[in-house]
């Protein structure tokens, strides 16, 4: 008996602790560009819980169809619960949270909640993660929201044929959340060890730190958010410091993958993991496949 762990593709992940089957998450129906990650919503038969980072699409659409075919439990913030009742997932299957609270799962496994910060879409964006990015402190809201209109008008404007793909599945997905609707860490507690999962690039220091996971599921991608603020410098120095305050033994990342593209691509992480080389050594870098079922803990 132990933990498997499946990678899904973005943050997606399918956590089973014994014969409990626990979802990271819940986006694997994507544009038919992206590569299949090898398992559909309406083809999951089992879960127990579903637990959300956070509203985006990217992460918590089909969560809804999983909710609804499987009578799994929804658990995320007030914003994504609003969205799965909207979609008519029954309201004894939504547990709605807002971070600091503590959900018993089964008999030996417990999850925390904890606040946390999305990456920062409105500021400027690395292309790779050694790519260093500085400036947009200090951005009143308003301010942050007229560059995100901005980059939207630039983004609807481009003639481009291979977007038609991409425009339709938004059309899709849309289940229009108020911005991300909060983003949260789950501490997964179990008898084999502990499993922090983190499906966007941003933290509060002062709650990551000292959590001490035995395992970390961490987001890879975009502008790094620290304490509100755009990181200045890189996505792997980003992921070396949430190395550096969560001390784990293991460390997955995920959300790197090409899930949209033409929109994205396939990111190497040789910089992360030289970052981590020099910055957390005692830290493995473990990069899975999709569909691995990689047994990740106890460790070994
Ligand atoms: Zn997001």
């Amino acid at each position: 008996m132990a933990i498997t762990l499946d990678w899904l593709g973005v943050a997606t992940f399918r956590l089973m602790v014994d014969d409990l089957v626990i979802f990271l998450d819940a986006y694997m129906d994507r544009v038919p560009a992206a590569p299949p990650v090898g398992l559909t919503t309406s083809q999951v038969e089992r879960a127990d819980y579903l637990l959300v980072g956070h509203s985006h699409y990217d992460h918590l659409w089909g969560a809804e169809r999983i909710a609804r075919n499987t009578g799994a439990v929804v658990i995320g913030s007030h914003e994504t619960v609003r969205l799965m009742e909207n979609e008519e997932v029954a309201v004894k299957q939504l547990v709605a949270v807002a971070g600091g609270e503590r959900i018993r799962l089964s008999e030996g496994v417990v999850v925390r909640v904890f606040p946390s910060q999305h990456s920062c879409i409105w500021a400027q964006g690395p292309t790779a993660p050694d790519e260093a990015c500085f400036g947009d402190l200090g951005l009143f809201l308003d301010e942050r929201q007229a560059n995100l209109s901005r980059r939207a008008a630039a983004r609807s404007s481009a003639n481009n044929p291979a977007m038609a793909a991409v425009a339709e599945h938004l059309r899709q997905s849309n289940q229009r959340p108020r911005g991300e609707g909060g983003a949260f860490a789950y501490l997964i507690e179990t008898p084999y060890g502990s499993i922090l999962w983190k499906d966007t690039s941003g933290h509060w220091t002062g709650i990551l730190r000292d959590l001490r996971p035995d395992v970390a599921l961490l987001a890879a991608a975009g502008r790094g958010n620290i304490d509100g603020e755009p990181i200045q410098g890189t996505l792997a120095q980003f992921v070396a410091r949430e190395a550096d305050l969560l001390r784990p033994r293991r460390i997955i990342p995920c959300h790197h993958d090409n899930w949209m593209p033409p929109t994205t691509r396939q990111t190497d992480l040789s910089p992360v993991r030289e970052e981590l080389a020099r910055r957390a050594p005692h830290v493995e870098l473990l990069e899975m496949g999709y569909m691995e079922s990689y047994p990740i803990l106890p460790l070994r």
